[in-house]
């Protein structure tokens, strides 16, 4: 079975040797910055190097004795050539971690080591924050290789990246590869002619080679972290992911029909398309699906089991077979860890080390500091000051896991500041940070990022419909925020007529009242955080305040994907007060004894809204997405039913 092995072709000195070594299928390019280096390249050079490459092409800086020459001169040059990360021989500085993070320096940092025997393979448990090690021969750069089997052992005490090095070259590599079962290889001399120049046939043989052998890694060690080692004896089966094709939308702009799009500072769009050609890559991959779906398993808990909620039914006095898809169930206790499960190992796949989210109530925050702590990310959380506030209980999760939360003192403090904040970050650190978005809004790719991760929930719904009813549903309800939940629920059935859409929005005090969070049904077409879809707006097309009583639907607006499926009618709105939502929440609670989300209460409270003809039929099956649980809501329900009645 294959396993992606990534390609460093090093010691790159001109535009054109960079220009040959991407074409023949490089994953990463060298450039070395060490003074005795007969390969030594100026920050000019190095400049036009990275310049000349496709963003997504990584290009990493090798230098010497960081003691010596000083962190901060590393990183200034990092930052002045655009290097992804940083390669560091020689003597270490043992703060070297804290002190380049203290300088604001985000790029991943990798170590090489001169290896000669067993003896001497230091201990890599030390190296932590450190993304990857470079296993070299005894004297880096000579040529001399070592035993590369010592490669399999370092990774069971290292759970970052594994790149062999030392006299490789296109005869040998193969035979490397599959002794050292490595990450990634890393070779200069190898592929030189006498002059120095990398040399055309030598740089094809050594990535065909290297490619080929990779086809018999056994695809049990990933290349992600020796956490997927540990669990690869998954009890469950596997989920088979991505093997539905995305569909038509978004269109190559991003459009989902009229919505979507780009509309962001001209300085993240490469990173924008770094983002999608790496998503893309990775969901070919079948590494990446492997570790995404080992972890929704056994980690997460996937499959979600899809109940039959008879009690409810009889209460709703209903003839319709009702059913709860209970994503409550999922660790962290709602969908939201589908998403980030699959962008942190997007992240880890990219080299990215810092890991930003923007949070409302904190769920989101929550699921990516516990994904940022499970795959030794360091997290960032930006959150409205006045979200801080009203949030302890999720604040001081997000703290446990090892997160920084940062309050956003901008506006009105809310979600909307927080999402401005995480991308003015991104703007500025935007080599070494991912910035994972919460739902399925933002800028394109996120749209289709998020849609991509959480459609597993619809593609569970259909098979476990097809299992208890030998049939699809007959409609499919989810509650809408950002619209990652409901997308997650529907995108499995956009192409099926007979399945009815419902997208349930909070109308808050009432639809009338203007405090509400019912974009889709109240609002109109405008652009925020990045994309163009349905807002909330007052007349002089300002963005307006939303209100729920659940934080998690108090956003003024939705993804593209569901605006353009409202806009032509696909999907059908509903909506529920936030006194409907309070009801909804104790009749499950009473009839099923499920507490489920203030969010996933307004689905619940939307099935009386139904159309009668499928309410009161018998046939009907009725599937509402119970997007979370309740716990987090404990505060909220004990000040508004003074903890028990009705
Ligand atoms: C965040 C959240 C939502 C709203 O977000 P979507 O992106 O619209 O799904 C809904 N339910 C729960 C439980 C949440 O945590």
């Amino acid at each position: 079975m294959s396993r992606p092995l990534r390609i460093k072709l090093c010691g790159i000195r001109t535009v054109e040797d960079a220009r040959l070594c991407a074409a023949a299928g490089a994953d990463e390019l060298g450039v070395v910055f060490a003074p005795r280096s007969k390969r030594r390249v100026s920050i000019a050079e190095a400049r036009a190097i990275r310049e000349s490459l496709p963003p997504a092409l990584g290009v990493i800086g090798v230098f010497q004795d960081a003691v010596f020459d000083g962190p901060e001169g590393i990183f200034a040059t990092a930052r002045e050539v655009g290097l992804s990360a940083v390669q560091l021989h020689g003597a270490i500085p043992p703060d070297l971690f804290s002190s380049a993070l203290g300088a604001g320096f985000p790029l991943p940092i990798y170590i090489a080591l001169q290896l000669t025997d067993r003896a001497s393979l230091p201990d890599l448990s030390s190296l932590r924050g450190c993304a990857r090690v470079l296993l070299d021969g005894p004297r880096g750069g000579s040529g001399e290789s070592f035993p590369w089997a010592l490669a399999r052992e370092a990774r069971a005490h290292f759970r970052g990246a594994i790149f062999v090095a030392g006299g490789l070259n296109p005869d040998n590599v193969a035979a490397a590869v599959l002794d050292a079962q490595p990450d990634g290889v890393d070779v200069a001399s190898g592929i030189e002619n006498a002059s120095g120049r990398k040399d055309p046939a030598l740089v094809r043989a050594f990535v065909h080679a290297a490619k080929a052998a990779a086809q018999d890694l056994p695809r049990e060690i990933s290349r992600a972290s020796a956490h997927d080692q540990e669990s690869a004896m998954s009890t469950r089966e596997l989920p088979e992911l991505f093997t539905s094709d995305p569909g038509p939308l978004p269109d190559a702009r991003g459009r989902f029909g009229a919505f979507g799009g780009r509309f962001v500072p001209e300085t993240l769009i490469p990173a924008l398309d770094e983002l999608e050609s790496a998503f893309r890559e990775a969901r070919a991959d079948p590494a990446y699906r492997e570790a995404l779906a080992r972890l929704l398993c056994d980690y997460a808990g996937r499959p979600t089991p899809l109940f039959r909620a008879n009690r409810l039914q009889t209460a709703l006095g209903a003839a319709a077979r009702i059913y709860l898809k209970r994503e409550d169930l999922l660790h962290t206790g709602a969908h939201k860890l589908n998403n980030t499960l699959g962008q942190g190992l997007l992240a880890k796949r990219m080299g990215k080390q810092r890991f930003i989210a923007e949070t409302g109530a904190g769920q989101h925050g929550v699921a990516s500091a516990t994904v940022a702590a499970l795959l030794g990310l360091d997290c960032v959380v930006y959150m409205g000051a006045e979200d801080v506030r009203r949030q302890a209980p999720n604040v001081a999760r997000m703290k446990l896991l090892g997160a920084e939360v940062r309050p956003v003192e901008a506006g009105a403090r809310t979600l909307k500041d927080a999402m401005n904040e995480a991308l003015r970050d991104w703007v500025t650190n935007v080599r070494g940070t991912y910035y994972c978005i919460g739902s399925a809004a933002g800028p394109h790719p996120y749209p289709l990022l998020v849609r991509e991760l959480q459609k597993i929930i619809g593609e569970e719904i259909a098979q476990q419909s097809l299992a208890h009813e030998g049939r699809l549903p007959d409609a499919v309800l989810a509650c809408v925020g950002g619209g990652s939940n409901a997308i997650g629920a529907f995108h499995r059935f956009i192409a099926e007529s007979s399945v009815q859409l419902f997208g349930v929005e909070a109308a808050g005090h009432g639809l009338g009242s203007g405090k509400h969070g019912a974009s889709m049904a109240r609002g109109k077409p405008g652009i925020l955080h990045g994309s163009l879809s349905y807002l909330l707006q007052d007349d002089d097309g300002q963005v307006a305040e939303a209100h729920s009583i659940s934080a998690g639907l108090d956003y003024p607006g939705v993804g593209p994907e569901l605006s353009h499926l409202c806009a032509t009618g696909r999907l059908q709105t509903l909506s529920a007060t936030d006194d409907e939502a309070l009801a909804a929440v104790t009749l499950l609670a009473r009839h099923e004894g499920i507490l489920c989300a203030l969010e996933s209460a307004h689905a619940i409270a939307a099935l009386r809204k139904l159309p009668r003809a499928l309410l009161d039929d018998p046939r009907s099956v009725v599937v509402v997405n119970l997007s979370g649980r309740g716990d987090k809501d404990l505060g909220t329900l004990i000040s508004a039913l003074g903890g028990g009645a009705p």
